[in-house]
């Protein structure tokens, strides 16, 4: 007899997008001819910057040229989109990193999950609520926590970090030790994004418990504050207590091509359980020279495109693309009266449906009477009841009328 991960049936029913899919099924089933407009799922809309595909089809021009034929690769990344990233994401906001501090994979999910790997089962566990399910699911996965409540909102084991309205979204510290902390910087789904005190609190007391940091900074490319940091490791001692995810799925649309990086810094060490304290960055390195054969050269040669001064103008362009929408969206939300939150340093809106509505009955009203599809906030957390998430991933003509549509919905 085979037995099976017992903690993936503690998993509680169904992850969001699922039952958000079955309801938009089930709607349109009934209602065949209404034109929906999709402002749920954070998947971006609009074409591939022409630096990126130029750079795909040489590297696949080369692949079958005979002369530069290449089969597996570094596990860890090629050189020369390392380099890039070393350059351009880093050294540009003054932050030193060595090369193989860069770790490229396929998706920022996959590393959120994966980093768990090189953990211990002992470690308390903080998460943002709300924020992107896949941090407490992965978790759950993992055997890090207990049962969930009979609300099937909060499981046993983890530490919540309360992201609400009186402390603007970012969390605070916690009242009670931590060892892992996840961090989303802008947030999804609330759109906050912390200053440099904010953070340098969070690296103080990472540094001073000796707990460490998962900092998911997916979003880095649609903050427009100039006086906010991008990366974690612009505060000092951040390299000592801080991972930091990075992904090409937002800023440079590649979602479907499936290319991000993790940075870990080698000066970051834990526990070894006897008291002893030792690198992480050996440990990261050899679960991916185990468990995977590295991004395809084709995807890497995209990704270093973006970084070239055409992608740079093309990247902007995209990003400012959906900030528009954001902002046309933001507008239109707060003139009909409901407190809007984020959509200028990240792409999504978080707004407070009217009192005593909660967030799947705010959804399923936007979806039958406006015909747009949002996100309930519930479905990021326990802090996110009430609330619901607006993606500006989509054309400037469906921003333009989901914003005549929601100035015109009726609560
Ligand atoms: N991190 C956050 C906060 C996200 O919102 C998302 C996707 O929506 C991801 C990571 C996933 O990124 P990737 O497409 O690189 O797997």
């Amino acid at each position: 007899m085979a037995f099976l991960n017992s903690n993936y049936l503690k998993l509680k029913g169904g992850y969001l997008f699922p039952e958000i899919s079955r309801r938009v099924r089930e709607f349109c089933d009934s209602c065949p001819d209404v034109c929906l407009i999709r402002c749920g799922i954070g998947d971006v809309t609009e074409s591939l910057p022409l630096a990126a595909c130029a750079a795909f089809h040489r590297a696949v021009d080369e692949l079958g040229s005979g002369k530069a034929f290449r089969g597996y690769g570094p596990e860890q990344g090629y050189r020369f989109l390392r380099h890039a990233i070393v350059e351009n994401d880093y050294r540009s906001r003054g932050i030193r990193l060595d090369e193989d501090e860069i770790f490229i994979s396929d998706g920022s999910k996959c590393d959120c999950a994966n980093i768990l790997d090189i953990f211990g089962d002992q470690n308390r566990i903080a998460i943002a609520d709300p924020v992107y399910p896949v941090y407490v699911d992965t978790n759950v996965m993992a055997g890090h926590t207990g049962a969930v409540d009979a609300l099937g909102m909060r499981y046993e084991g983890l530490v919540y970090l309360p992201c609400t309205e009186a402390n603007g979204f970012i969390p605070d510290i916690p009242t009670k030790p931590v060892d892992l902390i996840y961090l989303c910087c802008p947030n999804n789904p609330t759109g906050a994004a912390a200053t440099y005190q904010q953070l340098a609190i969070w690296v103080e007391y990472a540094v001073r418990h000796r707990a460490i940091i998962f900092f998911d900074a997916a979003y880095e490319a649609f903050i427009t504050d100039s006086t906010l940091p991008h990366s974690i490791y612009e505060i000092p001692g951040a390299k000592k207590c801080a991972v930091e995810f990075r992904s090409f799925s937002k800023n440079g649309g590649f979602t479907g091509v499936r290319c991000a990086f993790t940075v870990l810094p080698k000066e970051l060490e834990a526990d070894t359980g006897t008291g002893e304290c030792k690198a992480l960055h050996p440990l990261w390195n050899r679960r991916f020279s185990t468990k995977f054969n590295g991004v395809g050269y084709a995807v890497q040669r995209a990704a270093e495109a973006l970084y070239s001064s055409a992608g740079k103008v093309q990247v902007h362009e995209l990003v400012s693309h959906y900030m528009g929408n954001a902002r046309i969206l933001r507008e239109a939300l707060h003139s009909s009266q409901l407190a809007v939150f984020g959509g200028v340093n990240a792409p999504y809106i978080w707004v407070r449906g009217p009192h005593g509505v909660s967030s799947w009955q705010a959804f399923d009203h936007i979806l039958k009477e406006a015909n747009i599809v949002v996100t309930p906030g519930s479905g990021f957390g326990k802090h996110g009841e009430g609330y619901f998430r607006v993606s500006a991933f989509g054309s400037r003509l469906n921003a333009l009328e989901a914003a005549q549509r929601f100035k015109s919905l009726k609560w």
